[in-house]
């Protein structure tokens, strides 16, 4: 089998989706699971939905039209998804008279009505173009994981359900990317961005060729294209550095997206929608030796610097592992860690 991911903007309109109908029609023999993300912006809007309902006002107007709109333009009934909707429209509703504010939890239930809308609109379309495929809720097939809302892994025991899930599907399985359960029947998101790793998920579970990650650049650039204008595409990566530049700000792919693939062994390769015969980034084991020494760089916002010094570090035994003990406790992420000899900065 092949896993080929779309993200948000390869689904962002009707021209694009059909761009995506081909490119799954000409790998019809190589038997292709889709995992795709909600259509470009919706879960930004679903989670300004949500907050804005919260704060007393549910409008749901902005999502039922970009929804609409873009089904009437693919030629399939608008009224597709108005179930997803009158649910969303229910929660929104009940927001307002939550005393609680938004829970972690809830922000996941709704955020991952983005992707239920998509794969049921991809879905249809494809049968809209006789390529038989079927709409298949992640959640519901087994993609089980641990109940770190906002930022979910998968529990071991996914793979095999999960697996055997897909395996069943009649045609061409349309999976929801981003969505997963906790062991507690909740819904969970796996992060931002977090198809690109249900699409190595997937391909753990199914134990693909490759996974086709397609995207709206040609493959992981080396700089990211929106601060360097005049990025280049590398050719190819190691899982470790692929690992490394996601972890380090390299949006194109969510960080985790390749442990499940060193796991398996498979390969992921970053494609272009809009340039199909683009060859895009493998990342795999290995890769050829030469080229630049620099594979590319990346960066990162938002980075909270933590000094911490004491006068009585000095020939201090565990001075380092009580610091990072508080760390552990508040469940914070040390990213990188430099030290000195009176000082500790992370
Ligand atoms: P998708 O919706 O397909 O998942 P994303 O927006 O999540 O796409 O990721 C692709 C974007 O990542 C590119 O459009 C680009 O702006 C950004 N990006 C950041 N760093 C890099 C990089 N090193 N190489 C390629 N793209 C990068
Ligand atoms: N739709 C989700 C997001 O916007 C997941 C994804 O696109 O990968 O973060
Ligand atoms: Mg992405």
């Amino acid at each position: 089998m092949l896993v080929m991911k779309f993200g948000g903007t390869s689904l962002g309109d009707a021209a694009h989706i059909g761009t995506v109908a081909s490119l799954v029609r000409a790998r019809l023999d190589r038997e292709p699971a889709l995992v795709c993300s909600a259509h470009a912006g919706v879960t930004d809007l679903l989670l300004d939905g949500a907050r804005a309902a919260a704060a007393g006002n549910p409008d749901l107007d902005r999502i039922r039209r970009r929804e609409h709109d873009l089904l009437t333009a693919l030629g399939l009934k608008a009224s597709l998804v108005d179930p997803e909707l009158d649910e969303l429209e229910q929660m929104f509703q009940g927001l307002r008279l939550l005393p609680a504010g938004l829970a972690p939890q809830v922000l996941d239930q709704i955020a991952a009505y983005g992707e239920r809308m998509s794969v049921k609109a991809v879905a249809a379309y494809l049968r809209k173009r006789r390529i038989p495929a079927t709409a298949v809720q992640a959640d519901e097939a087994g993609l089980l994981t641990d109940a770190r809302y906002g930022r979910a892994s998968p529990l071991p025991k996914a793979y095999k359900t999960l697996g055997s899930a897909v395996r069943k599907v009649k045609g061409v399985p349309v999976i929801t990317g981003f969505i997963g359960r906790a062991p507690d029947g909740s819904v969970t998101t796996l992060g931002r961005s977090g198809s690109d790793f249900t699409a190595t998920i997937v391909g753990r579970a199914v134990n693909a060729e490759v996974v086709l990650i397609w995207t709206d650049v040609s493959g992981v650039l080396t700089a990211d294209p929106r601060i360097v204008t005049g990025a280049l595409p590398v050719e190819a990566l190691t899982y470790a550095e692929a690992s490394e530049l996601a972890y380090y700000g390299a949006k194109v792919i969510h960080p985790a997206t390749i442990q499940p693939a060193v796991e398996a062994g498979i390969p992921v390769r970053i494609k272009n929608t809009m340039d199909p015969d683009a060859p895009g980034t493998v990342i795999g084991p290995s890769r050829p030796r030469g080229g630049s020494k620099v594979t590319s760089i990346a960066s990162k916002r938002g980075i909270v610097l933590v000094n911490i010094t004491s006068g009585r570090m000095l020939g201090q035994s565990g001075f380092m592992a009580r610091g990072f003990d508080a760390f552990r406790d508040h469940d914070d992420v040390v990213d990188l860690i430099a030290t000195s000899e009176g000082s500790v900065t992370v």
